[in-house]
């Protein structure tokens, strides 16, 4: 499949376009920063990553209206104290001004998360963004404890990249964030990757009523040669059909947007089962 056809396949299975819970849109300062990170991959992941869509940002909205993605966050993430309220308040702003895209947040463990965390919720914040190895904090620190509570209590989804893929963290893995949930067993953790490696052990954290896994980078071919995801578990995923969720790491890619859909439809688990993933269940997580 090539991006120009993505159009035709998402309304072949009936659906109206897609919903896709895992798109970064950043200040363009922190966007060239993460950019530069990529250009030096071969040092810090052991491999080339060249990234897809490298573009304005008019020219990425224009590239996102064209797959039919018609509902996104532009997740935030911060990698040092005293920088998460100043992006969710670019988030909420871009979100204003961009259709399509709903407000995101994220939060890091300082004093002033709880009420800045708050402050997002009412003012309409519907996705946050945490990435551990990134912002390489506990999610455990007690200073986040009412954070998690504020989300639990809201219903309102977090994406969390927890895994260890494709380099751990001293905080990531199935561990910690499993901790985080005994203690909120109703939060909406949506896992990022399929929580790669660890792809099992994050799997049977969907014993808990509302965590969800998004598709991330997963399965795919640049993925597979590094990660593989263990074919046995694909009964799993054919089971959690209310539980999966399109994400697509869009612009950070090292491959094609159109290369993620393939390889979920080569799993063959039903055009109702990607119905749920590539539209549904994001519409349900956004609210849209
Ligand atoms: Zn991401």
């Amino acid at each position: 499949m090539l991006d120009d056809d993505v159009p035709a396949w998402w309304r072949g299975l009936g659906l109206d376009g897609l919903i896709d819970v895992h798109v970064h849109f950043l200040p363009d300062q922190v966007m060239n920063a993460v950019w530069a990170y990529f250009d030096q991959a071969s040092t810090h992941y052991g491999t080339a990553w060249p990234i897809t869509y490298r573009t304005s940002v008019e020219e990425r909205l224009k590239t996102l209206a064209l797959l039919g993605v018609r509902a996104f966050p532009a997740l935030v993430y911060p990698h040092k104290p005293e920088m998460a309220a100043w992006l969710n308040t670019w988030a909420r702003d871009f979100a204003d001004r961009t259709p399509g895209c709903v407000p995101s947040g994220t939060f890091y463990p300082e004093p002033t998360a709880s009420a800045y965390v708050r402050e997002a919720l009412d003012l309409g914040t519907r996705i946050f963004k945490v990435h551990l190895q990134v912002g390489d904090y506990d999610p455990r620190d007690e200073v986040l404890d009412d954070v998690w509570g504020q989300l639990a209590e809201a219903g309102t989804p977090v994406v969390a990249h927890c895994g260890s893929g494709p380099i751990p963290g001293r905080h990531t893995g199935p561990g910690p964030i499993g901790e985080v949930l005994r203690r909120h067993p109703r939060l909406t953790v949506v896992v990022a990757h399929l929580g790669m490696p660890e792809y099992a052990e994050h799997l049977e954290l969907t014993s808990y009523p509302n965590v969800h896994l998004d598709t991330t980078m997963a399965l795919t071919p640049f993925t597979e040669a590094m990660m593989p995801f263990p074919r046995d578990l694909v009964p799993r995923l054919a089971d959690l059909a209310d539980r999966i969720v399109l994400g697509s790491d869009f612009p950070n890619i090292p491959y094609s947007y159109a290369t993620q859909l393939q390889v979920l439809a080569d799993l063959e688990l039903g055009d109702g089962w990607l119905r749920a993933v590539c539209h549904d269940n994001g519409a349900r997580l956004l609210g849209v």
